[in-house]
């Protein structure tokens, strides 16, 4: 009998901003068979909160690709754009904690002041964290962060450590233009659906910290982090649309599954190279091996599966 409070609840969590690619089926593959090895739910969220980059089409295409591949997910899917209100509530509860302030800086400003660059581009200089100087209006509301350390314990990667004022600054939670930012959307998605596991892509590892902190200032437990190398392209970019895209598979599903387990370290058989779909995917999710996923990013070699 499973224990009903240790399943799992495993999520993907797709930006509908082209067709999936191999990158993005990292992380739907891996968060697929983590849930389903322990018996459990593994939901689909669609992240178009970020409108300008949100591409007609993309996101049916992508839900086309997962129901190819046999990723079905369970439940309703779950659409960032319809929970703005939820947001809203969030944030203003940060507000009335005396958590968030208004911030009037440009990118511009906060470039020509920053002490110093993050991995994640300029640390905010705290210019307006005491409050907007006289005829300034704010423009994005931020998160006041605190000197100390944030740890947690990834899946793959360990121990990590962040001083969220050294390394990012007092980070923003609604943008200028008016769009809730992924970190505040992220944290109450995943609370609200009631997420333990999180599994996706290494290039997000450094946003984690933040997540937590956030996660503390409101209560929400933390879930299991577990972030998977990535997958380069040969120039050396980590693979994104621009580098060809998935689409909807017909008949080389289980090919494709199959060198997304080996990429994640997996000792898939060969055998099961051109085996449909559901066969390659009930390996994975029968046999995923969490130490056996390299930390090491690496360039996609397509006829090798790595
Ligand atoms: N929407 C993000 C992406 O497509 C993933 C966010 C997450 O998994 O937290 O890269």
């Amino acid at each position: 009998m499973l224990d009903e409070t240790i399943i799992p609840i495993g999520r993907f969590a797709p930006s509908p901003t082209g067709p999936l690619h191999f990158g993005s089926l990292l992380a739907a593959v891996g968060s697929y068979c983590l849930a389903r090895k322990d018996g459990g739910r593994w939901l689909l969220r669609i992240e178009d909160l970020d409108t300008p980059r949100v591409v007609a089409g993309a996101a049916d295409e992508i839900m086309r690709t997962l129901e190819s591949l046999a990723l079905f997910w369970d439940g309703e899917v779950v659409w960032q754009s319809r929970r703005t209100e939820r947001y809203a509530a969030v944030l203003a509860r940060l507000d009335e904690k005396g958590l968030v302030f208004g911030c009037a800086c440009s990118r511009k400003e906060i470039l020509a002041s920053a002490p110093h660059a993050g991995e994640e581009g300029p640390v905010y200089p705290g210019t307006c964290r005491g409050g907007l100087a006289p005829g300034r209006r704010a423009r994005a509301w931020r998160l006041r962060v605190p000197s100390s350390q944030v740890c947690l314990t990834d899946g793959v990667f360990g121990p990590v450590n962040q001083c969220l004022a050294d390394e990012v600054g007092d980070f923003v939670l609604r943008r200028a233009d008016g769009l809730f930012a992924y970190q505040l959307a992220v944290v109450v998605d995943d609370a609200d659906a009631g997420v333990t596991q999180v599994v996706r892509g290494q290039d997000l590892l450094s946003s984690t910290p933040r997540q937590i902190y956030l996660q503390e200032c409101l209560n929400f437990p933390h879930p299991h982090y577990i972030h998977l190398p990535l997958a380069m392209a040969a120039d050396g970019q980590k693979i994104c649309k621009r580098h060809g895209a998935v689409a909807v598979v017909d008949d080389d599903g289980g090919d494709l599954l199959w060198q997304v387990l080996r990429f994640l370290g997996q000792a898939v058989p060969g055998v099961l190279r051109g085996a449909p779909p559901a066969e390659v995917l009930d390996w994975g999710v029968r046999h995923f091996d969490l130490a056996a996923v390299p930390k090491r990013s690496r360039v996609l070699d397509p006829l090798r599966g790595n």
